[in-house]
């Protein structure tokens, strides 16, 4: 137990973003907006936390995330909840509570944080954001090609589209998968001695989940492995055939992957990674697919869905290692106040410059100080100009408006002409 004058701390994994860091977010989720606003996505906000039933019927029992990563609690009324690990299944539960589904189309997007008790280390977080992009409605390789396109497309607004490899694959449907399990049960358990503890245990409940293993021992086993290419029936095979020609055709870079099956069971058909190799082994930025079963599963008619998310932690990291982001001034100008009857006037006139200068950052400095050190705060500040006023401007109504980052001369000049100044000076 922590000692009551110790400070507490926060939790493992869950980080505070500072002011320093919160320009590059701020950026980042600027050009989200952008890209989906592009596209004509549609933003929809969704609870943090969900009933545990929710996490277990949608994402699968025998998964990561529900074996061993989810923040599950009984609130006061002994409800299991548990704190979003994902925002897939809340967004369909949503759309299914308030009806809409029946006939229509969605493109949907959400922003914020999601919760796994995972091991922390770098790109890999307890509390972490993702973007999502939900589409429901749609059937046909065309909406899988667009939300790749738009991906594509936020990593060249980001200027790290050269750091990232498009990974697809299929997963056909679920009888095929039935199917091919099968295939993959008879082989995995003609090499029993070879599989490690993890999938041993995976072995008779998700055979498909041992394809994902980090194992590098198991790996020239898992190599010669059947292929589920080889299972996909008709329509599969030219839903992929028709997602892989439509990228051909828009010049979008891609290499099949066929030992890419996802953590999470409810995907089908197409399924897709953009992967650095910048990250270490955290390498996948976004990660996403078909999961057309899932609505049924969770209680709605049949229907169709394709969806991605991306981590915001991962992409801030890439953005970083690039320095690619210009942080932008946060003070354009700084007004130092020196006596009793300047810090009164300056916050009324602080209100009438922001109110006529659009979009002006001004700080009024509000803890006095001599002017010395209201001048060092000024400098400090990053502001180009600071905005004097003391008994002297107020004698004259005046103000002086210093430059910060040039050798021009300080002017005294009226309030009106001030205000003149900064609108053709900001
Ligand atoms: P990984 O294989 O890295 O564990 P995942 O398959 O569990 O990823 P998804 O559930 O598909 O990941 O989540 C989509 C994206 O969210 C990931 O590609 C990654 O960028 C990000 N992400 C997932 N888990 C974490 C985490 N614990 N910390 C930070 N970002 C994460
Ligand atoms: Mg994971």
């Amino acid at each position: 137990m922590a000692k009551n004058n110790q400070s507490v701390q926060a939790i493992r994994g869950m980080h505070d973003i500072l002011p320093e860091q919160s320009p590059r977010w701020q950026y980042a989720e600027s050009i989200i907006r952008e890209v989906m606003s592009s596209y004509c996505y549609q933003e929809i906000r969704l609870p943090m936390v969900e009933r545990t039933e929710l996490f277990k019927r949608s994402i699968g029992e025998v998964t990561d995330i529900v074996e061993k990563e989810m923040y599950t609690f009984d609130d006061r009324n002994s409800d299991s909840l548990t704190l979003r690990p994902e925002g897939t299944a809340g967004c369909l539960r949503a759309c299914l509570e308030h009806g809409l589904l029946h006939n229509q189309v969605h493109r949907l997007w959400y922003y914020g944080p999601m919760f796994r008790y995972e091991r922390p280390q770098k790109g890999r977080y307890r509390q972490f954001y993702q973007l999502g992009v939900e589409t429901y409605g749609m059937p046909g390789p065309d909406i899988d090609a667009e939300l790749i396109l738009l991906t594509d497309r936020m990593w060249k607004k980001f200027a790290i589209r050269d750091k990232l490899r498009l990974e697809i694959n299929t997963l056909g449907s679920t009888e095929e998968r039935l199917l091919y399990r099968e295939k993959l049960l008879t082989y995995f358990k003609q090499h029993l001695a070879l599989l490690d503890a993890d999938s041993l245990s995976r072995l008779e409940t998700n055979p498909l989940r041992i394809l994902d293993s980090k194992n590098k021992e198991m790996q020239s086993l898992i190599k010669d492995a059947p292929e589920l290419m080889d299972s996909l029936g008709e329509d599969s095979r030219q839903h992929f055939q028709t997602l892989t020609d439509t990228l051909d055709q828009l010049g979008i870079s891609y290499e099949i992957n066929t030992r890419l099956v996802r953590g999470l069971d409810y995907y089908a058909k197409t399924v897709f990674e953009w992967v650095t190799n910048d990250l270490g082994a955290q390498g996948t930025v976004c990660a996403g697919g078909r999961y057309d079963g899932l609505v049924e599963q969770l209680g709605g008619k049949a229907n169709h869905a394709v969806g991605f998310a991306m981590g915001m932690e991962r992409l801030l990291l890439l953005l970083e290692q690039l320095d690619s982001i210009a942080v932008q001034n946060t003070v354009d100008v700084y007004m130092i106040r020196i006596g009793v009857a300047a810090e009164k006037e300056g916050l009324r006139l602080a209100e009438k410059i922001r109110n006529e200068v659009n979009g002006i950052k001004l700080q009024v400095n509000c803890a006095a100080g001599s002017f010395k050190s209201q001048f060092k705060k000024a400098d400090k500040s990053g502001a180009a100009y600071a905005i004097v006023l003391a008994e002297d401007e107020m004698a004259r109504a005046e103000v002086s408006i210093k430059p910060l980052r040039s050798n021009d001369e300080q002017i005294n000049v009226s309030i009106e002409t001030a205000i003149q100044f900064l609108k053709e000076s900001i």
